[in-house]
């Protein structure tokens, strides 16, 4: 859906729009859309900028930073959302925005995409990092068993797993005699 400055001059625009997981790019690789986005909002022309505010819904799968193990995450964002035209920024200003008002996005030509303003509030949304769960006890440092639901054998057999190459090459060595 784009959202056209001419077209909202002339009247609001009101949005209620389901997107299924893939139809949007959130240039991410980070997560994946795991069921429709739902978006209701209003999109509107106020003294030249194009605004939109409104609400979005949805769940994504993330990766679990301690143990790999997928994360479903749900999120909910209200938004209300103001962009200048890219042409009404003076190169002095274009300075100045890059220090302070990183709040305002901008748009270039005609007006924007739907689809490109919903991707980054997805991405705003999301944390940094997600754990599955507060006592997850992630994945060995040695053999990568995932700790969770398997017991790693690299404590128990008590041999410094430093060394264990190095056992290794000792032991084909010993093999071949
Ligand atoms: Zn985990
Ligand atoms: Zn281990």
């Amino acid at each position: 859906m784009y959202l056209d400055v001419h077209d909202l001059a002339l009247r609001k625009t009101r949005i209620r729009k389901s997107y299924a997981p893939g139809t949007l790019d959130f240039h991410s690789g980070e997560f994946r859309q795991a069921e429709p986005l739902e978006v209701r909002a209003t999109a509107e022309l106020v003294e030249g900028q194009i605004r939109i505010y409104g609400s979005l819904h949805t769940r994504v799968e993330l990766v679990c930073a301690r143990c790999l193990d997928a994360v479903v995450d749900e999120v909910s964002r209200d938004f209300d959302l103001f962009y200048r035209p890219m042409a009404s920024v003076t190169r002095e200003e274009e300075v100045h925005l890059d220090d302070e008002d990183t709040e305002v996005g901008f748009f270039e030509g005609d007006g924007l995409f739907l689809a490109d303003v919903l991707a980054e509030q997805v991405n705003l949304a999301l944390p940094m990092k997600v754990i599955c769960s507060s006592d997850c006890r992630g994945l060995c440092p040695h053999c990568g068993a995932n700790l969770n639901n398997e017991e790693c054998r690299c404590e128990s057999s008590g041999s410094d797993p430093r060394f264990a190459p190095l056992a290794r090459v000792k032991q084909d060595w010993l093999k071949k005699q």
